[in-house]
């Protein structure tokens, strides 16, 4: 059987079967969508879904994400791994017996690589004509907004898009340690957007946020996001709540001190990947600041001299 006439039906019940009716069905391109069900259960507490149907699965590219909670709560990745999480061990076995092989292989290796959307626009490339449009006026305002200054634009290579795929959203890229393009972050400026943020999909446990900056004999810090990170020279972005194994192994080899300064919200995740770093080669070398709960990196544009950094028992 040739790939194209590959039969969808019977992961198409196990999905029905484990997250509920759908919202939408695209058969062509072999996306559904349901209700995310760590945004219904985990978040809201609903035992219903929410109505939103903001989890996204394609069974032909065999990838799912949420996008209200995929970055933040790693609700993305493979269907493999979705059904393995909220499924009953009857529904993986279905799974894994209608799945071909190669398949389930090629999802644990696979590697997206990532391009800069067409339409980014380098802040500073901007054109004098495009200076005069409301478009490149939105975009500016919600820089000046968040506080990030002509310096952290140019440090970074920050731009937006106002059309295509990504429209109305800021990119901020990042750069491997040659140089090359290995992720992008899409932040919607619009006021109330559906989605804040539509970020490429590519595993990113495997990404090195901006690594071309890092002075690995200096203090690293390390934060959740982008936004932290571009105020805060020397930092790494996790990109989310918890430390993928490159990023640790590589700090690991090469960092000598290491200060974690996680959101406010997240003391318990700080003190779990203190503990985790601080063994070793590292031991006594890592530091933590714990911020109030209603701050982040970001909020206080990188300074966090009013604040003290300790270890921990
Ligand atoms: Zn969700």
């Amino acid at each position: 059987m040739g790939k194209s006439e590959f039969d969808y039906e019977p992961i198409i019940e196990i999905l029905e079967d484990i997250l509920g009716d759908y919202k939408v069905h695209n058969d062509y391109k072999g996306q559904m969508s349901f209700d995310c069900p760590v945004c219904s259960y985990e978040i809201k507490g609903l035992d219903h879904g929410d109505g939103k149907g903001n989890l996204e699965v394609n069974y032909r590219y065999n990838v799912y994400k949420c996008w209200a909670c995929g970055e933040t709560n790693e609700t993305h990745g493979s269907i493999h791994k979705l059904i393995k999480k909220y499924g009953t061990p009857r529904h993986i076995k279905k799974y894994e017996l209608v799945m071909p092989e190669e398949i389930l292989e090629n999802t644990k290796t696979k590697v997206n690589y990532v391009r800069l959307p067409k339409e980014f626009i380098s802040f500073i490339s901007v054109s004098e004509g495009l200076k005069k449009t409301h478009y490149y006026k939105q975009a500016l305002n919600y820089i000046r907004k968040r506080n990030i200054t002509d310096e952290i634009i140019k440090r970074n290579n920050i731009g937006f898009c106002y059309s295509g795929p990504y429209a109305n959203r800021i990119i901020i890229p990042s750069y491997d340690e040659n140089g090359h393009l290995n992720y992008f972050i899409a932040r919607s400026y619009e006021y109330k957007p559906k989605l804040k943020y539509r970020n490429p999909e590519a595993q990113k446990e495997i990404i090195i946020w901006n690594e071309h900056l890092i002075k690995w004999d200096q203090p690293i810090y390390i934060v959740e996001g982008a936004f932290d990170s571009i105020f805060l020279e020397n930092s790494i972005p996790m990109l989310g709540k918890v430390m993928g194994e490159k990023l640790f192994s590589l700090l690991y080899e090469r960092a000598n001190e290491i200060i974690v300064v996680l959101d406010g919200d997240a003391w318990e995740n700080s003190q779990k990947i203190y503990h985790k770093l601080n063994g070793g080669r590292l031991f006594g070398k890592i530091w933590t600041i714990k911020l109030p709960l209603d701050k982040d990196v970001a909020d206080l544009q990188g300074d966090l001299s009013q604040f003290k950094k300790i270890q921990l028992d």
